[in-house]
């Protein structure tokens, strides 16, 4: 039988995830909870309730139809117990606004290859593919193996973004399947990365070495914060890995945006660094010149 996934958005024609125009499944699960991330919905394995803030105009109609009390309306205020939601979903039937929807779908193989074959052209034309994100595509690995050897089979690139907390085995079973792996470096000294992510990053460094000696074409995405990851420490670090794997196809820096925060509202769980704004263009371009300055020539903006 087909493996099934649970799936969290297919986003097509996208073009930061990987070369060309591609489609990027999103799968959810994560075994990290980076203070920064802008996917938060995608930390939890399960399906969950998503609740637009903006768009709800207080009309009561989710209460109507809710049988585990979930919505309440208390001075002028609309909140939700989302522990206490069975995802039967007719609060988001009952909705007109289009406030609530559930993040996070179980999808077979089959509804995800025709979302991926229907922009077949493009790849072609622009060098694209499927790229396999998330959350962590490897916690679902049967469906992951299996999806990307379908693409393989109808000639379709892939691409896999991994936070390399993955099993090492899992990880050198799925790169036969892979062309280009995007590869996440978040922070380099092991005990702040656990208070960032929630993880040490000894076994994401030896899978990356692992990933590097099979001699897969990586792609290293780092993250950068102001304030936690925009350090000089952090930034020769970056570059002591450009010189440890010259063969690094790119390495990208991703600028926080704040993205994440109305979303960590929005599934109900706490704010992290609510008062830090995304970065602008021009800090960007500092951080990058600072990069270019350590030797790093191939760093660019992700
Ligand atoms: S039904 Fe929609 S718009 Fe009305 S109160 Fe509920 S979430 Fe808000
Ligand atoms: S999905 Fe069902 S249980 Fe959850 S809040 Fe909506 S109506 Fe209530």
């Amino acid at each position: 039988m087909s493996e099934t996934a649970i799936v969290f958005d297919i986003q097509r024609a996208s073009i930061h995830d990987g070369p060309g125009i591609r489609t990027t499944v999103f799968l959810k699960g994560c075994l990290l909870d980076c203070l920064w991330c802008h996917n938060p919905e995608a930390v939890s394995a399960k399906p969950q309730l998503f609740f637009h803030f903006d768009k709800c105009t207080q009309c009561g109609d989710c209460a109507k139809v809710c049988e585990e009390d979930v919505h309440h309306f208390i001075d002028g205020k609309h909140t939700i117990d989302f522990e206490k939601c069975s995802l039967c979903g007719k609060c988001v039937e009952a909705c007109n606004y289009n406030a609530l929807k559930i993040i996070g779908k179980e999808l077979s193989i089959d509804e995800v290859m025709r979302e991926v074959m229907a922009d077949f052209d493009f790849y072609s034309n622009s060098g694209g593919g499927i790229t396999l994100s998330g959350g962590e595509p490897l916690l679902q690995f049967s469906f992951s193996m299996e999806l990307l050897q379908r693409c393989k089979e109808m000639g379709v690139s892939t691409c896999v973004e991994t936070s390399g907390y993955v099993s090492e085995v899992h990880l050198w079973e799925i790169l036969p399947v892979v062309d280009i792996l995007l590869f996440d470096y978040k922070i380099s000294r092991s005990d702040e990365h656990r208070n960032y992510t929630g993880v040490p990053n000894d076994s994401i460094l030896r899978n990356l070495d692992i990933a590097y000696d099979t001699g897969i074409p990586i792609i290293l995405r780092c993250p950068v914060v102001p304030g936690i990851s925009d350090t000089e420490h952090h930034f020769k670090s970056i570059r002591a890995l450009d010189e440890k794997y010259p063969n690094l196809k790119g390495i990208e820096i991703l600028p926080y945006h704040n993205i994440g925060n109305n979303k960590r509202t929005s599934i109900g769980t706490h704010e992290t660094l609510a008062d830090l704004n995304s970065t602008s263009p021009e800090v960007a371009a500092q951080w990058l010149e600072q990069l270019k300055e350590l030797g790093c020539v191939k760093a660019r903006i992700g």
